[in-house]
């Protein structure tokens, strides 16, 4: 669930570090979740990559995801970051989904939805076919960018825990929706 990890820190800006907070926001979907009766399985719980080689490192990070992901028998993945842009004007939250299943589009549908009824900043969701990743996993899912950390607002607000539990709260509700909807 949290990305990056370890040598990759993914985004930095303002106070915060992309692994650190995505560590933190799936730590506690992970408990909100647990807290609906869920089994959920974190691909990292603390601060490490999963690659294991230091030649093209990325990749094997990935490609480790992927595979812990496929043999985990999970119904759904959930895929947590931050986003950052050069232009700080940029906010809100904003889930990308792989259309090589139908799936993915509905869970980002019902996400999107639930995230919408709470929380004013939403883009809209966007299909993304090019992550190497999201290729090779075999279960569905979506790819969560929580907020742009770049952005002084979303930047302020993701470092409050009121406005997480929301976040994490819309996000659990639009899980729970996709499956007795
Ligand atoms: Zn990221």
């Amino acid at each position: 669930m949290p990305a990056h990890g370890g040598k990759d820190s993914g985004a930095v800006s303002n106070k915060i570090i992309e692994k650190d907070l995505n560590l933190t926001i799936a730590k506690e979907l992970y408990n909100a979740l647990g807290k609906r009766g869920a089994i959920v399985l974190l691909t990292r719980d603390g601060d490490y990559d999963l690659s294991s080689s230091n030649y093209s490192r990325k990749r094997s990070d990935l490609y480790n995801r992927a595979k812990v992901i496929n043999e985990s028998n999970a119904n759904m993945f959930i895929s947590i970051h931050l986003n950052s842009d050069l232009n700080s004007s940029y906010r809100g939250i904003q889930l990308f989904y792989n259309s090589i299943n139908k799936e993915n589009k509905l869970i980002a549908e019902a996400i999107y939805n639930s995230l919408k009824n709470n929380i004013s900043n939403v883009r809209d969701n966007k299909n993304y076919n090019d992550y190497y990743m999201y290729k090779n996993i075999k279960v569905p899912g979506v790819l969560i960018e929580c907020g742009f950390i770049s952005n002084p607002y979303d930047n302020y607000n993701l470092r409050q825990d009121s406005y997480r539990k929301k976040l994490i709260n819309s996000i659990v509700n639009g899980i729970i929706n996709y499956y007795y909807n």
